[in-house]
């Protein structure tokens, strides 16, 4: 066969190294793929795919994208789980002897992409390493846009999904045993959508990730970063940085810290849970508009936007930390007209993490940095507002935010107003900032009026009168000089060329400017990039106090953002305790209330202790408000957790340490388990990692089997809720098997409830109110009245029901007796994050009396 030519030798031999990327090898003004990539990209980005001769008989598949819009198209292929190399021309090619050096100056991959068109603002995009080893999960993840990196452990694959899920990454990069550890990849891959790829043995190699920790933080023992206590997440670490300098060949110097976390130091909220309360987006649509975070998000920055999420999705289960944010939220909403001000200076604020980073990975254009100036000049008028604040959280914030006068002034002094993006040609240099600068620019646009006072002054000088200085492509300016006035020209001048009636000379200084008039342009673009880069790395220096000054930012604007909502919405300041009293009065559902435009929502209490009144039974029909009773407790609690104010009267809340949640299981049914395998496997997964000091909303459980099995489960799982030897955790549990109604009074902590309805004639009423007691019937027929169901099938389903109440099994389980109670525990319980103590006692231990809340009949119209 006949070799290639050098070129695509040179490219062959690129790719080698590059085989799981798709390599865009740069051609001129294009990015060319060939071969396999060809065909793939040509596909994935419908583009015409050509053939380019390479030495042999076949051409080379080919296809190529213009330089300048090669984003959107990186962007698309990486969306699509691609890696792309992207291979440079390393010098000009016209200066270049024989064939242009290229390297690979960059791999984009779907957590490594940093380009702004393809982030979502409001979102991180994380790139999360997991190493398994000895049963344990080492976990890092980093976002190369903000710096932001973290690094914990996990024992369980359980945990490990829950971490996945709160960080929800573009890309999973794992050591080989990962495969091994039962985590199922192609779901990880398939449903969440995550590129996921194994790492070369070498990148969890010990010393090699401690070596490079070290390097990246300059520190001579790992000890400091926290890491100590983390061996299998420190590999991960490593590896995660290792693969970024692997991939972004650039120093990354935004990654200033790296934190490590407990998963024990916030509330868990496992996957399930996080849809069931639709958190930051909606269980159906999955858009953002109807979601908790759709309610609470008034922040007015990108980086207040990706906080925000973060605290929905990490509530604490520390008093002090939530408090102080209530503290803060409090004292905002103390001087309204200054938390207004505060937001309209916050809403000019670009994205500074993200410019930062942009910075710190070389692609910030000049328009970025302006976009810094004119977000740092906020930053002034804010602290003068922030001085007068006394709160804990507030006055850190004070302390923290930086003005970064120092950077301002150089961008100021530097860069001009109104910059193009591009970095090549001109224009981003302000006049007076550097002397060659301006001579440069005044060599382009006055170069003609030079050299007309070079004429004059050499006129003046020698006496000849008709002397002109010209220019053409040969010679470049000269001085010309008619033969009748040779005689006059100085021994200085040199003669460049004679013709018959004229002499043409140079002299020094006219060589000078001609240097300068030509060379202008040349030399004017690239000092400006030159200088560009100058600024560009000198803010990058202060890299960390940027940040710090970020954050203090992005955690004002969600305290500012917490405090309007709280106040719009009428909601209180809820009371922390950790004695497990939940004392909820005129609860509100945060979303319902705000989507239901024309029913006015209707107050509910919540009460629930770890005594008497550890289980709530809610019945009701169908539509009745169940499950957004149940929902609006739970999401009061974690809104109070994350130290926000809530939608009620009043609350008092007691730490619990995770919510679980289990409802209506019919969008798992794409996994292809069947709803009651899956509503069981959650149910299974409940029990065994619900502690006593947890919360748990169980609607409707045993409704996927036959009524006997259904409701001897569902009798059978609250019995073991109950019973704090082997749970004990606060419960509410929706069904719609009265006969459950019948174990208040055999269990001491169990009690029932139902929502009311009111009957009119044939059809009924919804109140929407929770009362003390259980529904004694079940509305069901007047409920597929209300939803239209044929009149026809209403008559019919009235007679059978007559005729089947005679079956009726309630009387039967009236004669149940429960479980007996003294069973040796089997179920672990977690009394790690509270002093046993504070659950060991009595009544006299609550922060309030214990009272049952029952609301008089008198409310119930
Ligand atoms: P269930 O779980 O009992 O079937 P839902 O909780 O789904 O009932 O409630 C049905 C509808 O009733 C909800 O979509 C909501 O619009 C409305 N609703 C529920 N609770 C209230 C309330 N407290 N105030 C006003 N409307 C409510």
């Amino acid at each position: 066969m006949a070799p290639l030519t050098p070129m695509m030798q040179q490219y062959v031999k690129t790719k080698e190294q590059y085989k799981d990327c798709i390599l865009f090898y740069r051609l001129g003004d294009f990015y060319e793929m060939f071969f396999d990539d060809a065909l793939t990209a040509s596909k994935e980005l419908e583009i015409t795919l050509t053939g380019k001769d390479c030495g042999q008989e076949e051409r080379a598949p080919m296809c190529g994208v213009p330089y300048h819009a090669v984003d959107s198209y990186l962007t698309k292929l990486v969306s699509k789980g691609y890696k792309v190399a992207i291979c440079e021309q390393m010098e000009d090619p016209k200066l270049a002897k024989g064939l242009v050096k290229r390297e690979v100056v960059r791999i984009v991959t779907p957590g490594t992409n940093v380009s702004m068109q393809a982030l979502d603002e409001t979102k991180n995009n994380y790139l999360m390493c997991i190493v398994y080893m000895d049963d344990c999960f080492g976990i890092s993840a980093a976002d190369l846009s903000t710096g932001d990196y973290y690094m914990t452990e996990v024992d369980s694959d359980k945990k490990l999904m829950d971490e996945i899920t709160k960080f929800s990454p573009a890309e999973i990069i794992h050591n080989d045993a990962f495969c091994m550890s039962g985590v199922d990849l192609n779901d990880l891959k398939e449903r969440m959508n995550i590129s996921i790829s194994p790492l070369e043995s070498w990148y969890v190699d010990e010393d090699q990730c401690r070596q490079c920790l070290k390097r990246h933080f300059k520190v001579s023992v790992l000890d400091g970063l926290g890491l100590t206590d983390y061996p299998t997440g420190t590999l991960a670490a490593g590896a995660l940085l290792q693969y970024l300098y692997e991939t972004q060949k650039s120093t990354l110097t935004h990654l200033t810290h790296i934190t490590t976390y407990n998963s024990g130091q916030y509330m868990i909220i496992d996957s399930s849970t996080r849809r069931n309360l639709e958190l930051l987006e909606t269980l159906r649509e999955k858009q953002k508009r109807g979601s908790l975070l759709w309610v609470l998000d008034r922040t007015k920055t990108a980086m207040g936007a990706r906080l925000l999420r973060t605290w929905i999705e990490q509530p604490f289960i520390d008093k002090k930390p939530i408090e102080q944010r209530l503290d803060a939220i409090e004292e905002i909403n103390g001087a309204l007209i200054d938390r207004d001000e505060i937001r309209e200076y916050l809403n000019p604020i670009y994205d500074l993490e993200r410019l930062i980073g942009k910075i710190s990975c070389k692609t910030a254009n000049p328009r970025d940095l302006i976009a810094f100036k004119s977000s740092l000049a906020m930053i002034g008028p804010i602290k003068i507002l922030l001085k007068k604040y006394k709160s804990e959280r507030m006055e850190k914030i004070y302390q923290q935010m930086d003005e970064l006068k120092d950077i301002y002034h150089l961008i100021d002094i530097s860069i001009n107003d109104d910059p193009p993006i591009a970095l090549k040609d001109g224009g981003i240099i302000k006049d007076g900032f550097n002397e060659d600068i301006d001579r440069y620019r005044h060599a382009k646009t006055e170069g003609k009026q030079w050299l007309s006072k070079l004429e004059t002054e050499e006129r003046e000088k020698t006496g000849i009168k008709n002397l002109r200085v010209k220019y053409n492509k040969v010679f470049g300016y000269y001085l010309e000089v008619t033969n009748s006035y040779k005689s006059l020209v100085p021994d200085t001048w040199t003669r460049k060329q004679t013709l018959t009636n004229a002499e043409r000379y140079i002299t020094p200084k006219l060589k000078e400017l001609e240097d300068t008039i030509l060379g202008a342009e040349d030399k004017l673009f690239s000092l400006e990039y030159d200088l560009f880069s100058m600024v560009r790395d000198k803010i990058e220096e202060q890299v960390s106090r940027i940040q710090t000054t970020a954050k203090a930012l992005a955690n004002l604007d969600v305290l500012c953002s917490l405090a309007i909502v709280a106040e719009r919405n009428n909601y209180v300041r809820p009371s922390i305790n950790t004695k497990g009293v939940i004392n909820i009065k005129g609860g509100r559902h945060p979303v319902v209330e705000k989507m239901s435009a024309g029913e006015m929502f209707i107050e509910n209490d919540t009460y629930l202790d770890n005594q008497a009144q550890r289980i709530s039974i809610i019945t009701g029909p169908n539509m009745a408000g169940k499950s957004t009773y149940m929902r609006q407790s739970a999401l009061i609690v974690l809104m109070a957790q994350m130290g926000s104010f809530v939608p009620a009267q009043s609350a008092n809340i007691g730490i619990v340490d995770r919510i679980f949640t289990r409802v209506g299981a019919s969008d798992d049914l794409a996994s292809g388990q069947s709803t009651f395998m899956v509503e069981m496997t959650e149910v299974a997964n409940i029990l065994r990692n619900a502690t006593k000091n947890s919360l748990l909303i169980l609607d409707e459980i045993g409704r996927g089997t036959s009524t006997f099995d259904g409701l001897s489960i569902a009798w059978a799982v609250v019995e073991y809720i109950s019973n704090p030897k082997f749970l004990g955790a606060k419960t509410l549990f929706a069904t719609h098997y009265h006969e459950l109604t019948e174990l208040e009074g055999k269990l001491s902590n169990v009690n029932n409830y139902c929502i009311a309805v009111k009957e009119q004639g044939d059809d009924i009423i919804f109140l929407r109110k929770i009362i003390r007691g259980g529904a004694d019937k079940s509305y069901g027929i007047q409920v597929a009245k209300l939803a239209g169901v044929p009149q026809p099938v209403i008559d019919r389903a009235k007679e059978l029901v007559e005729e089947l109440v005679s079956a009726d099994i309630t009387e039967r389980v009236k004669e149940i007796k429960t479980a007996p109670e003294k069973r040796e525990p089997e179920a672990k319980t977690d009394f790690s994050i509270f002093p046993a103590e504070e659950y060991d006692g009595q009544m006299s231990l609550f922060d309030e009396p214990a009272q049952k809340i029952i609301p008089s009949a008198a409310n119930i119209p």
